[in-house]
């Protein structure tokens, strides 16, 4: 999996870049960042038993999941435009595909994509992101957090800078022709 860093350079490219007053004082960008993150919540259940590692890469992985919580999302917030809310969408999704395009050092590979439909996992045939180190299932919390701040982890997060930030760069240039035109 890419790092949050990166999970988060891939949500602004495709909901574009709040602006530093939006931050504090709207919704719309905690909701993006909340998209942006969401899958990697299947952290919790195994923090709670000790093994940060058991449940991740499961169900909250797949298309499925990417529409039940948009549902949810707008359901509760009902206010969203139709737009915002493929915003969700993409961002929930294009977290769980990105997560595919990352090395993955443990089976199964990838993630479980089509849960419930089928259980097979998919991993993109081609690697564009460095593994974002977490422990091993089964590793304890502490030896889950060595892990997490790594020399390997920098270099990790270096590539996806490298990889998305230009993609960043790219959309948020795209927007502004477009607003100002
Ligand atoms: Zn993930």
């Amino acid at each position: 999996m890419p790092s949050p860093v990166g999970h988060v350079l891939l949500a602004f490219a495709i909901s574009g870049v709040p602006g530093p007053r939006e931050v504090f004082t709207r919704w719309w960008p905690v909701l993006v960042l909340f998209a942006a993150i969401a899958p990697d919540l299947d952290f919790l259940p195994g923090i709670l038993i000790g093994d940060p590692n058991r449940f991740h890469h499961g169900p909250s992985h797949s298309i499925a999941a990417a529409v039940v919580f948009t549902m949810v999302l707008a359901l509760i917030f009902r206010s969203l435009s139709k737009v915002r809310v493929f915003v969700i969408f993409a961002v929930y999704l294009g977290h769980v595909l990105v997560d595919t395009l990352a090395a993955d050092p443990g089976a199964p590979y990838g993630a479980p994509l089509l849960w419930p439909f089928d259980d097979h996992y998919t991993i993109a045939p081609v690697t564009l992101f460095s593994n974002f180190g977490h422990g091993a299932q089964g590793a304890g919390l502490g030896s889950v957090i060595r892990d997490i701040f790594s020399v390997h982890n920098l270099w990790a997060v270096a590539i996806e800078v490298a990889i998305l930030g230009p993609l960043l760069w790219l959309t948020e240039r795209y927007r502004r022709r477009r607003r100002s035109s």
